[in-house]
């Protein structure tokens, strides 16, 4: 199955979700891209190649496994595929385009991680008094061992990704 999906009205990522840098500006949650406005990106002619170009989220990927209704302005959630490895396997990211994935998203990534036997990584965004922290924090899904280690690396400072 080919998916012709478009991002718009989506700009989750633009908006800082995913935590990254655009011609060298640093973008979080509550800090998104100035060019995003209007469900659209409003320099779009212009828009650097990396990040801006070259990021296909899980649900804009051809063959996409996750539903139409996981459009992460809908629901709240921005899935990349692949974004580690452990054991030589694939391990899936799962960001909140919020607080945190909402109940029903994340019920749907958790039973396709057990489906797919692909370990998930899932991120909850704590608030502070004057907005969203840029820590996230990390929670595992799949396999003891996975978990194990997961929670290892977190304890000992590592980052993840
Ligand atoms: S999160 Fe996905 S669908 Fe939304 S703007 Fe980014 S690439 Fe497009
Ligand atoms: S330049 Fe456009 S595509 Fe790139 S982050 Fe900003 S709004 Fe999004």
């Amino acid at each position: 199955m080919i998916n012709a999906r478009e991002c718009q009205p989506c700009t989750a990522c633009c908006d800082g979700w995913l935590q990254t840098y655009v011609n060298g500006t640093h973008l979080y949650p509550g800090k998104g891209c100035q060019h995003s406005s209007g469900g659209k990106c409003g320099d779009y002619d212009n828009r650097p190649h990396d990040p801006c170009g070259a990021f296909t989220c899980g649900w804009l990927m051809d063959e996409s496994p996750l539903p139409t209704w996981m459009q992460p302005s809908y629901s709240k959630v921005i899935v990349v595929f692949n974004r580690l490895r452990w054991r030589d396997g694939p391990v899936d990211l799962a960001v909140p385009v919020g607080k945190r994935i909402p109940q029903r998203a994340l019920d749907w990534l958790l039973r396709h991680a057990e489906k797919s036997g692909r370990p998930l990584l899932y991120t909850e965004q704590p608030k502070e008094s004057d907005g969203y922290s840029r820590q996230q924090t990390v929670y595992a899904y799949g396999p003891a061992e996975f978990c194990t280690r997961v929670a290892a690396m977190k304890a000992s400072g590592q980052q993840l990704w």
